[in-house]
């Protein structure tokens, strides 16, 4: 199953990190997801590979799985 995210609203896995905008599969809320490195905290760029997205850090230079990002969730 594809990862997901922690959703705030309902506190259940169901945010797809795959989606600028995002809808919960459970509560059916939608937040706009903007992801952030673990270690300096600069806003992500999304790379799009194979259906698969992992992050890139411009500052730290490196991949980050989108399991090791951290997430900021607005609601729409
Ligand atoms: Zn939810
Ligand atoms: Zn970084």
């Amino acid at each position: 199953m594809a990862y997901q995210i922690t959703c705030p609203s309902c506190q259940q896995e169901g945010l797809d990190p795959r989606f600028a905008t995002t809808t919960c599969v459970h509560c059916a809320k939608q937040f706009n997801l903007v992801a952030y490195c673990p270690t300096c905290h600069a806003e992500l760029e999304r790379l799009q590979a194979c259906g698969a997205v992992d992050y890139f850090c411009n500052s730290c230079n490196s991949m980050i799985s989108k399991r090791q990002a951290e997430y900021k969730l607005t609601p729409v």
